[in-house]
């Protein structure tokens, strides 16, 4: 999924393309509000994140030009938490969503699934390895015919590891992605939760499907 971001803030640009890139999104940045539209306008993206104050064109008038345009390429916009009049003219003038600074980067990612997905109507709501299933709309998980219960912090572990079966994810992308600390903390708060994770999800089961490599990570795999 290719994802456009305007957004002059460096340390927020560059947080976002991180955080969407580990994600496998593809990411294209530009702090300028002209260059942003320019791009918005000739290439293909699947969605669009939009800061309010821009160098050049700022966020609304990029908004409203692509809407006056008859281009509906999803539009998520990044405000601070004082720009309620901007936030309300943006939802006017044809935003999908907007997330107030700062962010969790799982909070956009939630939102640029849910306005790709009723921009395309297609639906992808559902993870699944081995019998063990996640959807992502009702945030139920199963374990074959099992319901499993889990709290937000142990679904948004489950759901990142089922993002990508196979692929060992290390305990800092963990911290990044499950808690956005951008640093190790130092603790063992991540095996603490893998390992309440594996007790709820692998529990008896005799296939095991969260693997720890270690030295390295975590990883869900569709059991041996
Ligand atoms: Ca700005």
């Amino acid at each position: 999924m290719k994802i456009l971001v305007i957004e002059d803030e460096k340390k927020i640009a560059s947080f976002v393309r991180k955080g969407l890139e580990a994600q496998g999104f593809v990411v294209e940045t530009t702090s300028n509000g002209d260059d942003g539209f320019l791009l918005a306008t000739t290439r293909p993206y699947e969605a669009l994140v939009l800061d309010i104050m821009l160098p050049g064109k700022d966020g609304l008038s990029i908004l409203r030009n692509l809407r006056e345009r008859k281009i509906s390429l999803p539009v998520i916009l990044l405000t601070a938490r004082s720009e309620l009049n901007e936030r309300l003219d943006g939802l006017n003038l044809g935003a999908d969503d907007y997330l107030t600074k700062p962010f969790h980067i799982e909070e956009l990612i939630a939102r640029l699934h849910a306005v790709t997905r009723r921009a395309t109507g297609t639906s992808q709501s559902i993870l699944a390895v081995a019998d063990l299933k996640m959807n992502l709309l009702t945030r139920k998980v199963t374990r074959g015919a099992q319901a499993i219960e889990l709290t937000a912090r142990e679904f948004s572990l489950l759901e990142h590891l089922m993002r990508s079966p196979g692929r060992v994810l290390t305990r800092v992308e963990i911290c990044e992605r499950v808690w956005d600390y951008n640093f190790d903390p130092g603790t063992n708060l991540v095996e603490v939760y893998v390992q309440r994770l594996r007790k709820k999800v692998d529990g008896d089961f005799p296939k095991k499907l969260i693997e720890t490599i270690r030295g390295v990570g975590y990883c869900i795999k569709a059991g041996a």
